[in-house]
């Protein structure tokens, strides 16, 4: 799961991703995968633990590619007249993971 570079704690996605929802075009961002990555891994996110800042390129990318799916996976995955994600990413994640490693064992 994600954590924040500098005093190692736990980040929730959802939280990482209202932080994105400011930038202007963030609707056409959100939609096109390799805008979202761009903007994403240059995108100064702050901690909400310890209020330092830091890129989006020091987050496990692998993630990040997950939770783009999965917002585009749902439709209504984000509130835009609020800015507020309405997926619990954090549990989609870790579930999705869990079936990942679920699906190994079948099949090894
Ligand atoms: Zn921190």
């Amino acid at each position: 799961m994600a954590k924040c570079p500098l005093c190692g704690k736990p980040l929730d996605w959802g939280e990482l991703i209202e932080q994105m929802l400011t930038i202007d075009d963030a609707e056409d961002i959100m939609k096109d995968h390799k805008k979202f990555m761009e903007a994403f891994e240059g995108f100064v996110f702050k901690c909400p633990h310890c209020g330092e800042e830091f890129y989006g390129r020091n987050l496990p990318e692998k993630e990040a590619e997950k939770v783009f799916e999965l917002l585009n996976e749902f439709n209504g995955s984000i509130d835009w007249e609020n800015k507020r994600v309405r997926l619990r990413l954090n549990s989609l994640l870790a579930l999705d993971t869990m079936l990942e490693q679920w699906d190994k064992k079948v099949k090894g």
